[in-house]
């Protein structure tokens, strides 16, 4: 696949805050796109379908996954996410950078397919920020919360497959990393 934009893949453990820097990084950053993805999940109070997710059902899913329209996906806590092609090529060819926000299975598959893309692994200060993190937002129930613990032990051992590594100890330096290394990868030699 070749393209002009960049594309960034931003990845790590549930809870870990890639939601929040994503939305303040596609704020902040011009020419960049987020891509949307597909979901069987249920609708939380205050997302918006084709904004925050194509809400879809698992049937719909099952047809997307016959007729090859994932570039990635994969069954995060029992429910399917999915990367839409037609979502990152289109806009990479059209000359704007796409961020994909999405699990650690779903990164290693674009890293296999887009070997060119920039993989930012983004990690937890700690277990115990994240628990605490996960608590707090109060979206999800004890056995999702149990599920994404356990994942997690098993996902902080995957930063060393990324291009860079990001602790997000403190919200506003996370997203001033991400921002850094946007502009960074937009100044290599090969785009000039
Ligand atoms: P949530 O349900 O909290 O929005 O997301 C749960 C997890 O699914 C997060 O780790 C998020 O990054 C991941 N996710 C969101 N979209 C995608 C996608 O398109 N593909 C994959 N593989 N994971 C995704």
């Amino acid at each position: 696949m070749t393209s002009k934009g960049i594309l960034f893949v931003m990845s790590g453990a549930s809870g870990v805050g890639k939601g929040s820097i994503h939305k303040a990084v596609l704020s902040q950053v011009e020419d960049i796109r987020l891509s949307v993805s597909a979901t069987t999940r249920p609708q939380r109070p205050g997302e918006v379908d084709g904004q925050d997710y194509y809400f879809i059902s698992p049937m719909d899913f099952e047809e997307r996954i016959k007729n090859n329209e994932f570039l990635e996906y994969a069954r995060v806590y029992s429910q399917m996410y999915g990367t839409l092609k037609s979502e990152v090529v289109e806009t990479l060819h059209s000359g704007y950078d796409v961020l994909l926000e999405i699990d650690i299975q779903g990164a290693r598959q674009v890293r296999e397919k887009m070997p060119q893309g920039v993989f930012i692994f983004i990690q937890p200060p700690s277990l115990e920020a994240l628990v605490e993190r996960i608590h707090g937002r109060g979206l999800d129930s004890q056995q999702s919360i149990q599920d994404r613990l356990d994942a997690c032990h098993a996902e902080m051992s995957m930063a060393r497959y990324y291009d860079y590594v990001i602790v997000n100890d403190r919200l506003e330096e996370a997203i001033y990393k991400v921002q850094a290394i946007i502009t960074a990868e937009r100044c290599r030699v090969k785009y000039y």
